[in-house]
């Protein structure tokens, strides 16, 4: 290791000792390291961090896939509109609604994800009666991951109810944006985000790593995106090459790069949610929910949508076969038992890092403060 190695690596150490976020420079120097000893170290430091700062927790979310119809055309994602392949689905209503109450009083759940293609047969006052009713019925902290609408949609939907948007920025590069996304705009992206931020919502944003043209670089810079948004919750995963899209045969992504990813998320936000996404679970299993789990995360996703359309939710190929992504109590029993071997504790909210009111609280965390 060179002189210059030795300097940055004594200063990612000194700062994480002072519980500091590390810099866009130190990012790409750890992103680019393959010396699996220096990786482990920063793994420990991070794993370190995340205990000493937000404890124990590992919180458990679920996501509700209510829909595959997108109107964008994404290159990478199996939903894209061109995808003709693909048989389409739409939950009704009722249905999204008894599958959000009954993850709560059945399963336990605190925070649900409502995820879709961008489909705007979803019309506002529908949603709105969704989100109401599963809010006064059940008191999950709703998340939506619906893509684009515009301000006054996210407005309405803030006042129905809805607190937090998973909402990816997918990559900090304009060119790699335009590109990846043909029919959408990357300033109106980052135009969501903050106004998403400025309404209220906590947000989860990031990247699809893994993109074509993406550099250690462009990764370093997504990570300072997540940080500057305000964001409470980081987002991100591997791109899955899938064979209906133009993306079709991409090269794989290791799973040292989305370790490196959760590592460096780590140093940079030291207070940040960071889950374990449904991408990485697909890739690796559980070996890589301990090994994640150990090098800075601290939440997992899982999901809830109805076996008889699961297979449609195809945005990577096969996505949902994992069987312990089933609506089942053992699907939790099973990652409470990762999580407790990793010396960590089940949560099924959002912990008490999360600077909520006492009464938006004890709707988000099960835990006792
Ligand atoms: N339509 C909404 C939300 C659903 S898509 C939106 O685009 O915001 C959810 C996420 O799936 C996207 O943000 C993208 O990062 C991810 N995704 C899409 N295609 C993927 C692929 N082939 N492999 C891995 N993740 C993918
Ligand atoms: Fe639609 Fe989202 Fe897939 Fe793009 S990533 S095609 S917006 S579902």
């Amino acid at each position: 290791m060179g002189t210059v190695d030795q300097h940055i690596l004594q200063s990612i150490r000194a700062k994480a000792a002072r519980r500091e976020g590390i810099d866009r420079e130190e990012a790409v120097w750890f992103l680019t390291q393959d010396d699996t000893a220096t990786i482990d170290e920063l793994a420990d430091t991070a794993n370190a961090m995340r205990a000493r700062l937000l404890g124990k927790q590992a919180c458990i979310h679920g996501i509700i896939e209510m829909s595959n119809i997108c109107r964008r055309n994404c290159l990478y994602c199996g939903l894209r509109s061109s995808n003709a392949a693909l048989p389409r689905y739409r939950l009704e209503e009722q249905q999204i609604i008894d599958l959000a109450v009954s993850a709560v009083k059945k399963l336990g759940y605190k925070m649900l994800v409502l995820q879709s293609g961008e489909d705007l047969h979803f019309t506002t006052e529908q949603m709105i009666r969704i989100v109401q009713t599963i809010n006064k019925t059940s008191g999950a902290l709703v998340f939506l991951s619906v893509g684009e609408r515009d301000r006054i949609f996210y407005q309405k939907m803030w006042i129905a109810g809805a607190r937090g948007v998973l909402f990816r920025f997918e990559t900090t590069d304009p060119k790699i944006y335009e590109e990846m996304r043909p029919t959408a705009d990357y300033a109106d992206r980052m135009e969501h985000l903050k106004f998403l931020k400025e309404a209220g919502y906590i947000m989860a944003t990031g990247p699809l790593i893994g993109l074509p043209g993406q550099t250690m670089e462009t990764l370093a810079d997504d990570l300072l995106l997540i940080r500057d948004s305000g964001a409470f919750m980081v987002s991100m995963g591997p791109l899955i090459a899938h064979p209906d899209t133009p993306l079709a045969g991409a090269p794989a992504v290791s799973s040292t790069l989305v370790r490196k990813m959760i590592v460096a998320a780590r140093l940079v936000m030291p207070r940040a949610r960071i889950p374990i996404t449904t991408a990485m679970e697909y890739l690796w299993g559980d070996d890589f929910r301990r090994l994640a789990l150990r090098s800075g995360a601290n939440s997992f996703m899982l999901n809830l949508t109805p076996a008889e359309v699961r297979d449609s939710y195809d945005v990577y190929p096969n996505k949902n076969k994992l069987a312990e992504h089933l609506h089942t109590p053992t699907a939790f029993s099973q990652v409470n038992g990762i999580i407790e071997e990793c010396g960590m504790k089940l949560c099924l909210g959002f912990g008490a890092d999360l600077a909520l009111s006492s009464e938006e609280f004890a709707i988000g965390c099960s835990m006792p403060q």
